[in-house]
């Protein structure tokens, strides 16, 4: 309980595995999630604030 383990390696998954990227509006590095999977490659924005304030420079 509490502990994740990768099945294929028997290796304890940590969370600073999970691949990360630059966020194109703050800069902030943002982490992998389960709702980025299938299109990880796109995504450039860490939010969706960051992608509007983007789309409408004021
Ligand atoms: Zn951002």
């Amino acid at each position: 309980m509490g502990k994740k383990t990768d099945k294929k390696s028997g290796k304890s998954v940590k969370k600073s595995d999970l691949p990360t990227k630059i966020c194109a509006c703050c800069k902030r590095e943002m982490v992998w999630r389960k709702k980025w999977e299938k299109n990880w490659d796109n995504v450039i924005y860490c939010s969706d604030a960051c992608r509007e304030r983007r789309y409408k420079p004021n």
